[in-house]
């Protein structure tokens, strides 16, 4: 495998998203006019045509949509770290986000349960969210 990094230089304006990942939050993007969440990245609300998006933490409680394991790596990040978990979450403020799921075997994760953030921090210094089953 070559040596990438998954986002090489996190664009300016989705430097807010990796800045929570170190902080411990899952920060995303909402409407400053309607509230409506937006991921990926908007400059223009789906729900209301409003351009004043910010970045707000977001509650990082969210539940299965869909999910799949991978057994091969196809990512620098994926090394040691197979078989991995790929993940639809339907996020609590309601948008639905890729990520992996942690701590649990693919078999045992079923869709609709419920998840929560962790941070996973990578061997080259990024810092990731991902999710595992909710605590409680
Ligand atoms: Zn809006």
């Amino acid at each position: 495998m070559t040596e990438q990094n998954w986002i090489p230089e996190p664009s300016p304006a989705v430097q807010p998203f990796f800045d929570g990942a170190r902080q411990g939050k899952l920060r995303l993007q909402v409407c400053a006019d309607c509230g409506t969440w937006a991921y990926p990245l908007v400059n223009i609300c789906s729900h209301c045509g409003g351009t004043r998006m910010e970045w707000r933490d977001a509650s990082g409680k969210g539940t299965v949509y869909a999910h799949g394991r991978l057994a091969r790596p196809y990512h620098a990040r994926h090394q040691d770290r197979l078989p991995l978990i790929l993940a639809q979450i339907d996020i609590a403020e309601g948008v639905r986000i890729y990520s992996n799921v942690v701590d649990i075997e693919a078999d045992a994760l079923r869709a609709g349960d419920a998840v929560e953030v962790a941070f996973e921090t990578f061997a080259d210094g990024g810092v990731l969210p991902v999710f595992k089953p909710a605590s409680t």
